[in-house]
C-alpha cells in the first residue's frame, strides 16, 4: 500500500473540501437574485461608528445610507418578472424608523415646498408584487431630493424600460445614486434642504445591468452582456430623453467615488466599465 491510513484520510478530506468549495463557489448566495449581488459599492456597514457609509439592508433593495446627507450614497436592487404584480402604488411616504436611535430619521414633509421631488432610488414600480413590498419603497431613506423634471421625466422613462426589459424576459441588477452638492429643482438652485439636514445632490445616476433570466447570475456576466450606465444633472432644465447621458460606470465611478460591479472579475470589470451604451432606449 503506498499510502498509510492517516495520510489517506487526509487525503480523503482535503478532496471532499476542495469538492464542497467548489460547490459552494457555484450556488453561493450572492448568485441568487440578492439585491447586492454585484458588490457593495462603498464598503458601507451596519455600525453606528460608519454614519456616512451605513448599511441598510431591507428584503426589497440595500442602501448605503449618508446620515449626515439625510439620503442614499446609493441603492441596490435585482429586477425581475417576480418584482412586478399588482400592488398598488402606496404613497405612505415615511420616516425610517429602522435607523440607529439619535440619528435624525428624514420626515415625510422634508421636501414639501422646496422645489424637490421626493425621488425614489428603488422605484415604487419595481416593487409590486406585495402591497408590503411596495410600502418599503416609500421610506425616506429610500429618497433623494430631486429635481421635478429629472424625477418624473428623464429618470421615470429609464424605469419604465427597465421593467420593459423585464418583462421581456431579463433580469437586472441596478444599482443608482447621488452625489455633489447643490441641485437646481422648480424653485431654484439648493444646497440643502430641511435647515442643512438633506443634501441636495447634483447628480443623480444609474448603472444596469441585463441579463436573461436564468441562475448562476455572477457567473454568466461576461465583457459582452449590456451595461447601461446614466448620469444626469439634478436640475430641471436637463433633457428628458435619458439616452444622451449615458456614459462609462468607469465615470460614475470616479466622480462618485464608488467601486460599482466589484463582486466581477477585475478582467470582466475592466472591460464593462470602460463601455458607454448604444444600444436602444425603449
Ligand atoms: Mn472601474
Ligand atoms: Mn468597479
Amino acid at each position: 500500500m503506498k499510502y498509510s491510513l492517516p495520510r489517506l484520510g487526509t487525503f480523503v478530506l482535503l478532496a471532499l473540501l476542495a469538492v464542497a468549495c467548489g460547490k459552494n463557489d457555484e450556488v453561493r448566495p450572492a448568485d441568487t437574485n440578492d439585491n447586492l449581488a454585484l458588490g457593495n459599492p462603498s464598503g458601507a456597514v451596519t455600525s453606528t461608528s460608519s454614519p456616512t457609509n451605513y448599511l441598510l439592508v431591507k428584503t426589497q433593495y440595500t442602501v448605503g445610507y449618508n446620515r449626515d446627507a439625510g439620503k442614499p450614497l446609493w441603492v441596490s436592487w435585482h429586477l425581475d418578472q417576480n418584482d412586478l404584480g399588482s400592488a398598488p402604488r402606496q404613497d405612505d411616504f415615511r420616516a425610517d424608523a429602522s435607523l440607529p436611535s439619535g440619528w435624525y430619521q428624514v420626515k415625510a414633509t422634508d421636501y414639501v415646498g422646496t422645489g424637490f421631488d421626493r425621488g425614489h432610488n428603488c422605484p415604487s414600480a419595481d416593487r409590486t408584487a406585495t402591497v408590503a413590498d411596495n410600502s418599503v419603497t416609500f421610506l425616506m431613506s429610500n429618497m433623494m431630493p430631486q429635481a421635478p423634471n429629472n424625477n418624473q421625466q428623464t429618470w421615470g422613462d429609464l424605469e419604465d424600460y427597465c421593467r420593459t426589459l423585464a418583462r421581456a424576459g431579463n433580469e437586472l441588477y441596478v444599482v443608482c445614486g447621488s452625489y455633489g452638492r447643490g441641485g437646481t429643482g422648480s424653485a431654484g438652485y439648493q444646497l440643502t434642504i430641511a435647515g442643512g439636514k438633506i443634501t441636495v445632490p447634483a447628480n443623480c445616476w444609474k448603472v444596469i445591468v441585463i441579463l436573461p433570466t436564468g441562475s448562476n447570475d455572477v457567473s454568466r456576466i461576461t465583457s459582452s452582456t449590456r451595461v447601461i450606465a446614466v448620469n444626469t444633472p439634478n436640475d430641471n432644465s436637463l433633457n428628458a430623453v435619458w439616452g444622451g447621458y449615458r456614459t462609462s460606470v468607469d465615470a460614475i465611478e470616479a466622480a462618485a467615488g464608488l467601486d460599482l460591479l466589484s463582486a466581477l472579475p477585475t478582467s470582466v470589470q475592466n472591460a464593462l466599465e470602460a463601455k458607454t451604451d448604444t444600444g436602444p432606449t425603449k
